[in-house]
Parts: structure tokens; C-alpha cells; sequence
């Protein structure tokens, strides 16, 4: 195992933000990382509705990250929006659905793609890694996809965005109209 790596989004946090860094810290985990979740600010009721839905707890507050410290970025990459000390880290990943404003000095882990929410991006990774998606972090996710896509209304909604919430919802086991609500 190597050092901790600090997963967290945007401050201002909203549910993409909060539940991406819930459940990219957990898949860091199933890959033998030690990966911890953080939230730069409060929690909307929105997120916290989510977390309470699946009984998973708020991630604690991260006031600032010490030099060299290993993070990993998701649902934004700009430095302005982000953690205190955040020039000095060690960015080692991003994932994210925004436009790119990011310069590395090394080769880093980047995943962006154009689709509605950094959570369809993440459970692809999940997939791909082959790690299993259960019940609280399928709820996360989709809680997320709802959320950025405003019930797959938003034009940044993709057909991936609907496809993935969809199988999310069958594992999850709720029904997507009627949570969306
Ligand atoms: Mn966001
Ligand atoms: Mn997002």
C-alpha cells in the first residue's frame, strides 16, 4: 500500500461531487490503495437525502492538504475551486466532466469525458477493473446522475448518462422516477 491518497471534489460541494469522491475512494480501496473520501464544505440536502438513502456517512471536512500530500481530483480541475495547498500536492488523478484548465509536471491518471456527471465516468471504472458495484455505492452513483443531469433533462445528459443510471437503478433496487423526487 502506498500513501494515502486524498479524493475530493469542488468546494460548494453538490451530490456529483460528494458521492464521486465517496465512491472513487472506495474503488482505490478494492485496488489495495489507501484512498480516504473528503468534502471541501457542507452538504446540500440533496447529498445529504442521498447519504441518508443509503446509509452512508458524510465524509469528513478537509481544511487543507500538506505539501507533496497524494490527492486525486474529481468533478472539477481547477485549482481555484479547490482545497487550500492544493499548488503543493501531488495530483496523481483526475476524473471529471469539465472543460480541462490543468497542467501536470508528470504523467498523471486523467479521465475526462464529455457525458453528464463524474459518476458514469466512475463506474465505468469500476467495470473495467472489474470491481463489484454494490447496493449503497450503486445508490450513490445514481443519486449523482440524477442529480447533474436534472432527471436526464440537462443538454449535458448523454445517452451513457441514461444507460448507466438504468443499471445502477436495478442495483440499487429503486425505482428512478420515483427516487428522482
Ligand atoms: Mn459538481
Ligand atoms: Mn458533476
Amino acid at each position: 500500500m502506498g500513501n494515502k491518497i486524498y479524493v475530493f471534489g469542488h468546494q460548494k460541494p453538490d451530490t456529483d461531487t460528494i458521492t464521486s469522491s465517496i465512491v472513487l475512494a472506495n474503488l482505490q480501496r478494492a485496488l489495495g490503495n489507501d484512498a480516504v473520501a473528503y468534502k471541501l464544505g457542507n452538504l446540500n440536502k440533496e447529498t445529504k437525502y442521498a447519504l441518508k438513502t443509503f446509509e452512508v456517512e458524510e465524509p469528513q471536512t478537509l481544511e487543507s492538504v500538506d505539501e507533496n500530500c497524494d490527492v486525486a481530483l474529481v468533478d472539477n480541475n481547477e485549482f481555484s475551486q479547490s482545497v487550500n495547498g492544493i499548488e503543493k500536492a501531488n495530483v496523481k488523478m483526475v476524473v471529471d466532466h469539465h472543460k480541462i484548465k490543468f497542467e501536470t509536471i508528470e504523467p498523471i491518471f486523467y479521465v475526462a469525458e464529455p457525458v453528464g456527471c463524474t459518476s458514469t465516468i466512475i463506474y465505468k471504472l469500476y467495470r473495467q477493473n472489474d470491481v463489484e458495484i454494490d447496493t449503497p455505492i450503486a445508490g450513490l452513483m445514481l443519486s449523482a446522475i440524477i442529480s447533474d443531469t436534472l432527471l436526464f433533462k440537462s443538454p449535458t445528459c448523454t445517452e451513457q448518462d441514461k444507460e448507466i443510471a438504468q443499471k445502477l437503478a436495478k442495483i440499487a433496487g429503486v425505482d428512478i422516477n420515483a427516487y428522482g423526487k
